[in-house]
């Protein structure tokens, strides 16, 4: 059975545009409740951490030092079915492929400042989420 959390974070370039209350609107009238939340920067080590499984990958550099040049907000977020549920919600990696009403398309500038983060399975959500959240933070 499909789980009820999944983890996000809003990506520096839709925080620096002031678009993280809309997004969060848009992600509370989805259904989703947000369990956790906070503003935080990462450093280029701790982005590299948490996008270890793309260390091979062309992108890599470029993505974590992106992903360490601003504020971000992760958050933890609850709903039946939210990590398939949040996936259509954000729409595709590419802003240019995704579907019409989307955060993605609405808010992402281009495949690197793609406005939000989705965990990609139950498993990755519980480990993204504790990277940022200890578990007394939780509830
Ligand atoms: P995220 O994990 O951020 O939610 P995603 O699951 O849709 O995005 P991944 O394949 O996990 O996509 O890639 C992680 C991030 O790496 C993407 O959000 C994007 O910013 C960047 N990325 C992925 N593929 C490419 C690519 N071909 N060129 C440049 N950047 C890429
Ligand atoms: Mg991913």
């Amino acid at each position: 059975m499909a789980g009820n959390r999944t983890f996000t974070m809003i990506k520096p370039d839709a925080v620096g545009a002031g678009n993280s209350g809309a997004i969060i609107k848009m992600i509370e009238e989805a259904g989703f409740r947000i369990v956790a939340m906070k503003k935080t920067q990462l450093t280029k080590e701790r982005a590299g951490q948490f996008y270890e499984v793309h260390k091979a990958r062309p992108f890599y550099n470029d993505l974590t030092a992106y992903m360490s040049s601003g504020f971000i907000i992760p958050m933890i977020l609850e709903k039946d079915n939210a990590v398939e549920d949040f996936r259509k919600l954000i729409g595709a990696t590419d802003p240019a492929k995704a579907e019409k009403g989307t955060i993605r398309n609405l808010f992402a500038k281009s495949i690197d400042a793609n406005a939000i983060h989705g965990s990609d399975s139950d498993e990755n959500a519980a480990i993204e989420g504790s990277f940022f959240f200890s578990k007394f933070e939780q509830f």
